[in-house]
């Protein structure tokens, strides 16, 4: 069976690790069987919910650079299961429909049946997955001694119906920082790297950055930040590389090498 995640193995003295959980929009035939939307629905709620070219970007940003971080892509869609999302009841989300097996859609639409049992997609794809990203930073704790995951998004225009964050700012910029894992030197280094798109607003529409749970608060020389874009930086309204694609690839192929010193 293919796997939902792919590593692609950078430079073996970078301790970088760019995770990018939202790119894709493959949904295997069996996943797709017990979603309730039509085709045109889906279609539309995978252009709403896919971090559209974000793996794209992290291919192209980092494509030339002298000592490549390490990438871990996921390669299914989230609507299969959501790798950033609690798998149980800790998650906010599940407030809304939408914790790491979705049953909502982003417009609060039934996506799964109410009493589907996510305990199958949890085990065969989210399970495999944060074990796969755990044992990554592991390695590069042992090679380098510390690991830096930037954990790249990007977010749409407009807010969606069906959720917990009615009300916040959408700048171009949201950097998502844990006051464990993420140093404020390392935040000013992203917001005056990407200064140059506009505002950049601190957790909010999205707060926090992925760390795998074995390392959450516990281990120090674990260092996250999370870089969420509005979708207007990378993409055009058919989801094509926007006007913007190329500068941003730049400043963020910049900040990557920067963020190496962290
Ligand atoms: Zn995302």
């Amino acid at each position: 069976m293919a796997s939902n995640f792919e590593v692609i193995a950078g430079d073996p003295t970078s301790h970088l690790i760019v995770h990018v959980p939202h790119s894709a929009r493959y949904l295997p035939e069996e996943v797709r069987r017990e979603i309730l939307l039509d085709d045109s629905d889906l279609e539309a709620e995978l252009n709403e919910m896919t971090d559209s070219l974000t793996a794209e970007m992290v291919l192209h940003a980092t494509a030339n650079l002298a000592k490549p971080p390490t990438l871990f892509i996921n390669k299914f869609s989230r609507l299969v299961i959501d790798p950033e999302r609690f798998p149980d009841e800790r998650e906010i989300m599940n407030q809304v429909g939408m914790g790491a097996v979705y049953l909502k859609s982003s417009t609060g639409a039934q996506l799964r049946d109410p009493k589907f049992d996510g305990a199958g997609l949890i085990s065969q794809y989210f399970n495999p997955y944060a074990k796969a990203l755990t044992d990554l930073v592991d390695a590069k704790l042992q090679e380098c001694g510390k690991a830096l995951i930037i954990d790249f998004h990007s977010y749409r225009n407009q807010q969606h119906p069906n959720a917990v964050n009615h009300g916040q700012a959408r700048p171009p910029v949201c950097i998502g920082t844990d006051s464990f894992h993420t140093p404020a030197s390392l935040v000013e280094l992203a917001q005056s790297q990407f200064a140059r798109f506009g505002e950049s607003v601190l957790n909010q529409p999205y707060a926090g950055t992925y760390v795998p749970l074995d390392f959450y608060q516990l281990d120090a020389r674990v260092y996250s930040i999370m870089l969420e874009n509005r979708a207007d930086l990378l993409v055009d309204q058919d989801l094509n590389p926007g006007p913007m694609f190329d500068s941003y690839s730049k400043a963020l192929a910049e900040f990557i090498t920067l963020a190496a010193n962290y």
